[in-house]
């Protein structure tokens, strides 16, 4: 059985997806990373919805935070991720629209946004640099709406 394909592509090309200039190989500072982010007129549109919100109130940022460690070693961290590009659902958990919101969807954004070359599998610097943009993502989004 094959899924069926998403009617939609999480990294889009176009201006929209591009990284600022001067990016290196090496994993991209989070200030810089999140000001990129807010010229993405693609990015900048995720946000949490009100039942996200609640999700996050009721089980804690730190719960929440758990599953998001649970997602990247599933879903981003294997050298070949199955389905990637796809693996990242648009809503149904507030760490999913984190990684839309981040670029850390898939192993293209994580490449073309973070510096982090796709076809190995994550270490743990790289899978800790992906909860920490999470984290301060889910953090401002709860200030922003609080
Ligand atoms: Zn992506």
């Amino acid at each position: 059985m094959r899924p069926r394909p998403s009617p939609i592509v999480c990294s889009p090309t176009g201006s929209n997806s591009l990284p600022a200039e001067g990016m290196t190989e090496r994993m991209r500072n989070l200030d810089e990373l999140f000001a990129a982010l807010d010229r993405s007129a693609f990015r900048r549109r995720f946000r949490l919805s009100a039942r996200d919100l609640d999700y996050l109130q009721d089980r804690t940022l730190p719960v929440v935070l758990g599953h998001a460690r649970d997602f990247i070693a599933q879903r981003l961290a294997p050298a070949l991720p199955p389905n990637d590009g796809k693996q990242t659902p648009f809503r149904g958990h507030p760490v999913f629209v984190a990684q839309h919101a981040t670029a850390t969807c898939c192993r293209g954004c994580l490449a073309k946004w973070h510096g982090i070359a796709a076809g190995h599998a994550l270490d743990t610097a790289e899978q800790a640099h992906v909860l920490a943009v999470l984290e301060r993502w889910l953090r401002s989004e709860q200030a922003r709406q609080s």
